[in-house]
Order: C-alpha cells, then sequence, then structure tokens
C-alpha cells in the first residue's frame, strides 16, 4: 500500500510531487514515456512579477522563479488583432519555457518513484485502488494508495469515475513551426470567427524562428462542416495578419488536445481523492492559461497531504486553501469570458465594440481584470448588440 498516489505527471502533477515529503511511500503515474513530452501547450507563463498582479491573494511567489534554464525567450507584449486587422499592443512581460523539460526535471527532481508508459484505466473509491495497465508487457494490475491525487489532465479519468467530468471544454490544434518571421519579443493573439471559433488563435514565439502556432476553439462555435484542421490552415496560409509571419516557415511538430473552459469545481476533495489541475477545471478560462494554477495547487496539495500524515491536517483543508489563493482570479476570469461571449456573437459587433476597448482595457482583461467600462456597460449589451 503506497501512501500517496499521483495519477498523472504534468505541471499540477510534477509541482505535487515536489513538495511529497520524502518520508512518504509515492507513486507517481503517467501513460507517457517522456514526462511532459509531446508538448500540448503554448508554454506561455507571465513572469514571477506579472504573477503578483495575476493572483494577488498569494503570500509566496517563489514558485515562480523559474530557472533560466527552461526559459527559450522572453516577451515583452501582447499584440491583440481583431478581424478587421485591428490590433491593440499591451506591455506584458511572459516566460516562454520549455514545459517538457520543466516538468520532467521538477518530476524526476522530487526523489519519488514514477512510473511511466503506466495508463490509469479507473479508480475503484471503495478499496482506494486505481486499476493501472503497462504500456510495456500490455498487463494490468491494481495499485492501492491511502491517498490519491487526480492529477491527470483535462480528460480525467478519476473525474470521470467520480461523476463530476461536467466542465466546457475547448478543442486545440498547435504547430511547432520554424522560420517564423515576426517579433521575438511579442506573443500574438488573434479573434474571430473564422479563424478561431469561440476561442483565439495564437503566435508565441520560442525564440530563433521557433514559434507555438496554434489555435483553439469550441465546437458549438464551429460552422457546420468547417474543422479545427481547417482553420489552423487557414489561420497558418490565409489569413493576412498571421499568415505573413508565416510564408515561409515549415511545420516541424504536430499537436491535438483539450483544455477546460470553465469555472473550476464545486468540489476537489472526495474522501481521500484530490483533484489538481486541469481535472478540477482549474483554469484562467478566458485565456485557458492553467500552468500557474496548476502548480500553486499542487504545490498546495502537496502541502496538505505531508500535514495528513503528519496528523496536523485534514484533506479538506487543500479546497480551504486553494480556494482562498486562486478562486477569485479565476472566477473573474470566467466573468471575462462570459461577457466576452456576449459581445463577439459576429466578427463585425465585435469589432465595432472593440471601437471602444482600448489599451488599459485590454491590459485589464490579460491581467484577469474586468474593465470598469465593461463591467458598467454590461447591463446595456442587449440594447448595444441591437444596434451592432
Ligand atoms: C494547446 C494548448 C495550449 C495551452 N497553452 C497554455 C499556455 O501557453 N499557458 C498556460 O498557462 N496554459 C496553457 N494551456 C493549458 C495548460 O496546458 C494546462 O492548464 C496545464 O497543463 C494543466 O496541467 P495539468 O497537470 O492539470 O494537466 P496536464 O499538463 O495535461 O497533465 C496531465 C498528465 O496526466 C497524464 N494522463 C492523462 N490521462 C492519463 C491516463 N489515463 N493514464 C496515465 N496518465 C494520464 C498525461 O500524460 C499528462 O502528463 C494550454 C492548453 C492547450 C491544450
Amino acid at each position: 500500500m503506497y501512501d500517496v498516489a499521483v495519477a498523472g505527471v504534468g505541471i499540477a502533477g510534477a509541482f505535487t510531487l515536489r513538495t511529497l515529503s520524502k518520508k512518504l511511500r509515492v507513486a507517481g503515474i503517467d501513460k507517457r514515456e517522456k514526462l511532459g513530452y509531446p508538448v500540448e501547450c503554448g508554454e506561455l507563463v507571465p513572469t514571477k512579477e506579472e504573477m503578483k498582479s495575476l493572483l494577488p491573494d498569494l503570500e509566496d511567489y517563489s514558485i515562480f522563479d523559474i530557472p533560466e534554464k527552461y526559459v527559450s525567450n522572453k516577451t515583452s507584449r501582447f499584440e491583440f488583432v481583431v478581424p478587421n486587422g485591428k490590433s491593440v499592443e499591451v506591455e506584458f512581460d511572459m516566460l516562454v519555457i520549455n514545459r517538457d523539460r520543466f516538468i520532467s526535471e521538477v518530476a524526476e527532481k522530487s526523489g519519488h518513484e514514477i512510473r511511466k508508459r503506466t495508463k490509469i484505466l479507473g479508480y475503484d473509491p471503495e478499496n482506494h485502488s486505481l486499476k493501472l495497465r503497462d504500456l510495456n508487457r500490455m498487463e494490468d494490475y491494481s495499485l492501492k494508495a491511502k491517498v490519491l491525487v487526480a492529477s491527470d489532465g483535462a480528460n480525467s479519468r478519476i473525474a470521470k469515475t467520480l461523476g463530476v467530468w461536467k466542465y466546457e471544454i475547448a478543442s486545440a490544434k498547435q504547430y511547432v513551426m520554424e522560420g517564423v518571421e515576426c517579433e521575438e519579443d511579442t506573443v500574438y493573439m488573434y479573434v474571430g470567427s473564422k479563424i478561431a471559433p469561440g476561442g483565439y488563435a495564437w503566435i508565441i514565439p520560442k525564440g530563433k524562428g521557433v514559434a507555438n502556432v496554434g489555435v483553439g476553439i469550441r465546437q458549438s462555435f464551429l460552422t457546420k462542416g468547417d474543422s479545427i484542421h481547417r482553420v489552423l490552415d487557414r489561420f497558418v496560409k490565409e489569413y493576412p495578419y498571421s499568415s505573413k509571419y508565416l510564408k515561409r516557415a515549415k511545420v516541424t511538430g504536430k499537436i491535438g488536445a483539450v483544455a477546460p473552459v470553465d469555472k473550476p469545481l464545486d468540489r476537489t476533495v472526495f474522501d481521500r481523492v484530490m483533484l489538481v489541475g486541469d481535472s478540477a477545471s482549474m483554469i484562467l478560462s478566458h485565456v485557458a492559461a492553467g500552468i500557474p494554477v496548476s502548480m500553486v495547487a499542487g504545490d498546495i496539495a502537496g502541502r496538505v497531504i505531508n500535514g495528513y500524515f503528519n496528523g496536523e491536517m485534514e484533506l479538506e483543508e487543500y479546497e480551504r486553501i486553494w480556494r482562498e489563493k486562486l478562486f477569485s482570479t479565476m472566477m473573474r476570469s470566467y466573468r471575462i469570458k462570459q461577457l466576452w461571449d456576449k459581445i463577439s456573437g459576429t466578427d463585425e459587433r465585435l469589432c465595432r465594440y472593440f471601437r471602444f476597448i482600448g489599451k488599459k482595457d485590454m491590459a485589464d482583461i490579460l491581467r484577469s481584470r474586468i474593465p470598469v467600462k465593461l463591467r458598467l456597460a454590461e447591463p446595456l449589451i442587449p440594447v448595444m448588440n441591437k444596434i451592432f
């Protein structure tokens, strides 16, 4: 019997392992051969200074001292582009990380046992046992643990078993491209119904002409007959405001993935199971950014479990602490997503609204703050939508 099973070693799992006491018998479990690889992510993380305004309820920001060896590029601004080509530039300091190396080294450095190429098939809450498959030998077996950390991402088997996998999900497709000719200190974000139905498209420069180029969409916003593959191809080859940077670029990697774009779950501790990261829909849903909150939530889960085994804490404390530190930012982000949906019904309408949305408003939105203007205008949106 293990003390703790960390089911899924992505960002949340790696940061849980990092904090869990060496005195505990721990098993990290992941289906991948190389942790974090392939990279199913834009790899963009705000700098520690930016985190202070993005997650204002934390006391300690040292978790965001990301060592230089994991940083492939530093950017200092966002360029946000609407369908008529109008753009707003916002100063914002971000790191583009090598997320696979970051996850892998944080997890391995924890010193805990990690079973790779091991698929989670299910969870039996009565026996506190995980049903696993060794993908090398194709053999199924069970692993028992006193505490289970469900950090198995947006498609969480464990959230499904518990019946809480009900959050809204966005689909994403991303290329890694070489020979990209954009400004390397700028992250480009594009919105519009043809270029990113229900989401946004991005060019995130990793340095030396390499960039993550992708699109995140919501299926219900997709026109009949269209597909995410066509959307990304249009973005890369046809859309004038993005293709100008990608004309001579080559695709060197491709991924498809999903992310929650919802509020966090109402409950994240079920007896001795704790949900952490995407599995609990812990995300800044208006931009589908989950790295920072997953790092913090993983660390909190690790601390609470250590306290539990020392007899100093109940596992429910996890629920209270992560809500105190992360909930208000995630809920502001969710509110922004809701407001955005109200004003972006058509490209024409979005562009009209955009005449009133300036640099300061976009700076607020990107930092998960609701612009005063938008908050005041909210009751008038139904009337304005008729005019616009
Ligand atoms: C295309 C895309 C781009 C994104 N870009 C950004 C970005 O730039 N910045 C940002 O902050 N956020 C971004 N996100 C969101 C971010 O990647 C996630 O919020 C974050 O990775 C959540 O971490 P996690 O540990 O909860 O899940 P994950 O990192 O997904 O980790 C889950 C782990 O569980 C494992 N696993 C899952 N199922 C099983 C199973 N059945 N058996 C065994 N192992 C399993 C997986 O292999 C994986 O290692 C992006 C998401 C997508 C899809």
